[in-house]
């Protein structure tokens, strides 16, 4: 923003008006700063800074990822001095949603956040694609097959083969289902796609 000090004084900023009626000028002088950032502010950390925090918070399903790996913080922003944080839940549904959510609290107020805010975004809804590379590098790492536009499992998370099957929908969370490689016998979950 621009500030224009005119002659009299008066510090016009963009979009106001010079005061008017005259005689109340002189009164106001002194009384506004320039724009800018309040001193306080710059105390604040960075979304940044909150980024690489949220990082570090593990998937209470799947403590092996992150939050952000799993591609459900939508958002990290200032609205004034509260800082808002956007998350789409996995699914409707899944009980993991308000351990997320307290877990996400729980480290920014330990990082010295006070005023926060967070912020349930249902639409778009979240899917799979969402999960970042090195989240699906570390799920396999893990033993849990990542998800694949298939459907399925691509090979066994534990030896590689692809001679793979299915034995239950569910595993040993709702979004995760049983299978087994018929290579090194070894069951497995697959994250499922959604
Ligand atoms: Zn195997």
């Amino acid at each position: 923003m621009a500030a224009t000090r005119l002659s009299g004084g008066v510090v016009v900023t963009d979009g106001q008006r010079p005061t008017e009626g005259g005689g109340e000028a002189p009164s106001r002088r002194g009384g506004r700063g320039l724009p800018g950032v309040p001193p306080g502010e710059t105390l604040r950390p960075s979304t940044d800074t909150i980024w690489t925090w949220l990082d570090a918070v593990p998937d209470p399903e799947i403590p092996v990822i992150s939050l952000t790996d799993l591609g459900i913080i939508r958002d990290v922003a200032y609205e004034g001095d509260t800082l808002i944080v956007t998350v789409t839940p996995t699914y409707s549904g899944c009980p993991a949603t308000s351990i997320i959510n307290l877990d996400i609290e729980t480290a920014l107020r330990g990082h010295g956040i006070e005023q926060l805010e967070l912020r349930r975004q249902l639409s778009p809804a979240w899917t799979t694609d969402w999960m970042t590379q090195s989240g699906r590098d570390k799920l396999e790492a893990y033993g849990i097959a990542p998800p694949q536009p298939a459907g399925g499992p691509e090979k066994c998370p534990h030896c590689g083969s692809q001679a793979v099957e299915k034995m239950s929908q569910f595993g040993s969370t709702p979004c995760k289902a049983q299978w087994r490689c018929t290579a090194c016998l070894e069951p497995f979950d697959y994250f499922k796609c959604i």
